[in-house]
């Protein structure tokens, strides 16, 4: 036993046992790390006035650790914090197991001011862990009045002139700064430089937000691009959402550009802070400004086109004459709320190497990404000068080998680049556009490139991903990536439909079903705070969500005298969904307070609407339970007999919304509220059943999907819960063991079957690879999650050009199952944020090993299990200052061994009981394997 392992020991022992902890001079193995600020680290512009603070622990390998209390400690400079002078905020020591969302209590903090935070904490027996390493946040700029810059563009707007704007402004520093920050924004989109430098790596900044109610701004510590002498501060302006073609504005409002506006402006402030006082250098009328620059269009659909011949070498550097430039023109009354951005920047995440380059035509070279991705190519050019090369991204490849584009619709997602000319390769990247391909096809070039000419370089949120999953299965395997692919492409400062055809909306109907699995996937807490303000902004007055959030054609619609896009059963609902998967997954109590108002609303409208609570009436553009089998295109599908009826369908989702809200007002504290929801949702229930569930327990329609989603939101008497499972499975049968449903039922109805003990029948459906399943689009080559069962069939070709994406991930929400069923994750309402959660793998499916983890808000869950010449083994981690309940599938608790000893004898594990065919034990945290022994 080495010396920490008879420490960690030592420290079990002491909780276990109940001994006296030992004198404060020990210390605790326990560590905080990984500090945060409103789910950020380190933050440089928070808008919260009153900041989350959480951390994560480490405990080595010590069992059972848990935090009795913490101090937070404040300061203004970190030398102050390293001699524990917190003037700002000391908590003192508050005796809590609390490590997440912790609201600063200190003196009320200011625009642009700085402070350096640090915790320690005490373990289980009292004793005081070190403090964790020195982290940061800044404010952000809290009032109107911080902001002396102004919205400044080129005098013409962009309508028929669609060339991006350059701007530049001289300015002299007496000395090098001690620190500068400069904050900046557009109704549009920007890239900002200083002094020949980009600044910062955010791409499509200020991203996407419905600009007419706020727009985000971005802050950037740029102290080292700054020095003594002549300084330049520029940037180019494009059009972005804001001016530039947006998905389905063409549909909708007759005209695919300028929705928010025609002219695209910028908002800069850079504050220098030196010896001598601080300085501001803002957009105003002293800016330059031309339309002559290189970027000669962009768009975020079509693609960006740039000509190398028009660079201006130097614009963004002192010395450059702009003598023929113009002067700024300054926007008078805008009318948008400057806010922080809250989310996790979009940035280029990774690079990607084509696997195989092509040369399906003359001159037509195509480069296979492996991967259907997210972003854009950047690609080496040998040309003459002028010389124009163009790069058409698509999924899909025809049949002759060249893109597939007609699923496009709209979107050109085309770049062209005039060469600059020259002896060596020269590269090129677009700035303000972003393609969803899997395919580049380049032409206009002079020689046959090579395959490392070009480079894909996938955009998207960059989220910290927060999982991984192996399993002894290839299948399996490759869906849970591909998966986690379809989220990286779809997260673009909103939760997208898709990335690549004329839409790329936030529908909230996919990320209604989605949610949950995007939680596991990745840490989507400061993600989803933004967005949710998106929701609530595109929420009419009269309660009703929209279909999608941004909505951006809300104002064109009630113009036109049309209500539709707004108000659909399980579209709107994601307004309510979302926060709760907030409250289960991070413990996010603020979620569900500032979205309560709205979900009330929201459950209200549909009341009003529908005295009866049957949701018959007001249903918008009713979308139903999308894309269910109903929909294919395949002789061997039925026509007719998937699709759950839509009056159905939508009371379950009224019930189901009900219900969230009723547990919201729980949670939060308004009984009257909980009470109030809660028996709407017994009189939702019981008309449902009165009018839609004959006696022996068929609900109207006879359809997989309602099962499941009367199960899945508990709307059956217990006395009917077995027909509904056992028609459900003959409707399974019924197609020839496939699903039927569409994609707000399918991943629940894989989690009905695992409760209703038949997870069997569940890895039937995954291992599936006939369609409709997820292995379908497998055995056919896809590298993410299609829209559609049947997107492609060989032989076939491909579905309805209107509608078929590559890039969905709505069916992808599958994988919610493989967390929570294969790992055997799952979280514990009543104790939200991993406080304590569940682990209960269920092997099956021909599975002979599965090994995953998911770095939780408490910290990483580890759940492995193998099965080894019969016999079953589980190794799980919990996280330090959270438990589990750990079920191992055995018939007896005496066939359960942890580590080299009884389970129930070991150090962290208590025998709770026997259920169905697991032994099930409580768990303290660290590590642990169990093995399972053949009864004696
Ligand atoms: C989108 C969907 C969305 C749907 C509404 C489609 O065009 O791509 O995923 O939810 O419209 O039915």
């Amino acid at each position: 036993m080495t010396a920490s392992n008879a420490l960690n020991w030592k420290w079990s022992a002491v909780v276990l046992l109940g001994l006296h902890p030992l004198p404060q001079t020990q210390v605790s193995v326990l560590r905080p790390l990984t500090l945060r600020t409103e789910y950020l680290v380190d933050p440089l512009a928070i808008d919260a006035r009153v900041p989350r603070l959480s951390w994560l622990l480490d405990a080595g390998t010590a069992r059972a650790m848990s935090q009795s209390a913490y101090q937070i400690e404040v300061a203004s400079s970190a030398t102050k914090l390293a001699r524990d002078r917190a003037d700002i905020w000391d908590s003192g020591k508050l005796q809590s197991n609390q490590q997440n969302q912790i609201e600063y209590q200190g003196t009320p903090l200011t625009s642009r001011q700085r402070v350096f935070w640090k915790v320690r904490v005490w373990d289980q027996g009292g004793v005081v862990s070190p403090w964790s390493p020195v982290a940061s946040w800044s404010m952000g700029l809290l009032n109107a009045i911080d902001w002396s810059a102004q919205w400044i563009g080129d005098p013409q707007p962009s309508v028929d002139n669609v060339t991006a704007t350059t701007l530049r402004r001289q300015f002299r520093l007496a000395a090098k700064p001690r620190r500068a920050i400069v904050y900046a924004s557009a109704l549009g989109v920007y890239e900002l430089h200083i002094n020949g430098h980009r600044v910062g790596d955010h791409v499509l900044a200020p991203e996407f937000t419905d600009y007419r109610t706020r727009t985000q701004y971005q802050a950037y510590d740029v102290t080292s691009l700054l020095r003594a002498g002549d300084n330049v501060i520029g940037g180019y302006l494009g059009d972005g959402w804001y001016a530039g073609g947006i998905g389905l504005a063409q549909a909708l409002t007759a005209k695919l550009r300028n929705t928010y506006g025609d002219h695209p402006r910028l908002l800069a402030q850079l504050e220098i802070e030196s010896a001598s006082g601080t300085t501001r250098i803002v957009t105003d009328s002293t800016w330059r400004v031309t339309r002559d620059g290189p970027i000669r269009s962009s768009d975020i659909l079509n693609g960006e086109v740039y000509d190398a011949t028009r660079e201006m070498t130097g614009w963004d550097a002192p010395g450059f004459n702009d003598a023929k430039w113009g002067g700024a023109d300054l926007a008078a009354g805008v009318h948008t709320q400057l806010v922080a951005q809250s989310n996790e920047p979009v940035r280029v995440t990774r690079d990607v190497e084509p696997i195989a380059m092509t040369n399906p035509r003359p001159g037509v070279y195509g480069f296979d990404m492996g991967q259907n991705m997210v972003g854009w190519a950047r690609l080496g050019v040998a040309r003459a000068p002028g010389a124009t090369v163009s790069l058409t991204y698509a999924e899909m490849l025809d049949d002759s080998g060249t893109v597939y584009t007609e699923n496009l619709r709209g979107a050109a997602q085309t770049d062209r680049y005039t060469a600059r000319g020259g002896t060596t390769l020269e590269y090129f990247e677009p700035h303000f556009t972003y393609h969803g391909f899997r395919y580049v096809q380049v032409t206009g070039l002079a020689v046959a490139p090579r395959r490392t000419d070009l480079l894909g370089r996938q955009v998207n949120s960059a989220l910290v991903e927060a999982s991984t999953f192996q399993t002894s299965s290839p299948l399996l395997n490759k869906l849970w990536e591909n998966v986690n692919w379809t989220q990286r492409d779809n997260m673009i400062g909103i939760p997208t439909d898709c990335p690549q055809r004329d839409e790329r909306l936030g529908w909230m109907g996919d990320i209604q079903v989605f949610s949950g699995t995007s939680i596991f996937n990745a840490d989507m807490g400061a993600f989803f705070t933004k967005w949710m303000v998106d929701v609530r902004d595109a929420q009419t007055p009269d309660g009703r969500f929209a279909d999608f959030s941004p909505q951006p054609f809300q104002q064109r619609l009630v113009e036109m005298k049309r209500g539709d896009f707004m108000g659909v059963p399980g579209w709107g609902d994601a307004g309510v969904v979302v926060p709760w998967r907030l409250w289960q997954q991070y413990g996010d109590k603020r979620q569900l307070r500032d979205n309560y108002e709205a979900a009330k609303r929201w459950v209200e409208f549909i009341q009003l609407n529908n005295p009866d609570l049957l949701w018959t009436n007001k249903r918008g553009n009713d979308y139903g339970d999308w894309l269910n089998s109903d929909t294919m295109n395949d002789s061997t599908i039925p026509r007719k007999g998937g699709e759950v009826p839509k009056p159905v369908f939508a009371t379950m989702m009224f019930a189901y919304a009900t219900d969230l809200v009723s547990r919201m007002g729980a949670v939060l504290g308004d009984s009257a509220g909980a009470q109030q929801y809660r028996g709407l949702f017994g009189r939702i229930t019981n008309a449902f059943n009165a009018a839609y569930v004959t006696e022996d327990g068929h609900i109207q329609g006879n359809t997989q999907a309602g099962y499941a989603l009367a199960l899945h939101f508990d709307l059956l008497p217990e006395s009917k819960r077995a027909q509904a499972v056992s028609y459900m499975l003959d409707g399974i049968d019924a197609y020839h063991g496939h699903m039927s449903t569409g994609f707000h039922s399918t991943y629940r109805m894989m989690l009905e079957l695992t409760r209703a003990g038949r997870s069997d029948v569940a890895y039937k459906l995954i291992n599936n690879t006939t369609f409709p399943s997820w292995g379908y689009s497998i055995e056919n080559g896809a590298t993410t999650i299609w829209e559609r069962w049947d997107g492609y069939v060989k032989g076939r070709g491909f579905q309805d050009k209107g509608m078929n994406s590559f890039n969905h991930y709505a069916i992808g929400a599958v994988a919610e199952w493989m967390y929570r069923v294969v790992l055997g994750i799952n979280n514990d309402d009543a104790h939200p944020g991993y406080e304590h959660f569940v682990l209960h793998p269920i092997p099956g499916g021909g599975l002979t090993s599965a090994k995953g983890s998911y770095r939780s808000i408490r910290g990483t869950i580890e759940s492995s299990w193998q099965i080894d010449a019969g016999k079953f083994s589980e190794s799980v981690t919990i996280p330090p200052n959270s438990s589990a309940t750990v079920y191992v599938p055995a018939t007896s608790a005496d066939q359960v061994t942890e580590g080299t000893g009884p389970a129930t004898r070991s150090v962290g594990v208590r025998f709770l009981r026997m259920e169905r065919d697991a032994a099930v034990f409580e768990v303290q945290s660290g590590h642990y394997t169990f093995a399972v022994h053949p009864a004696r």
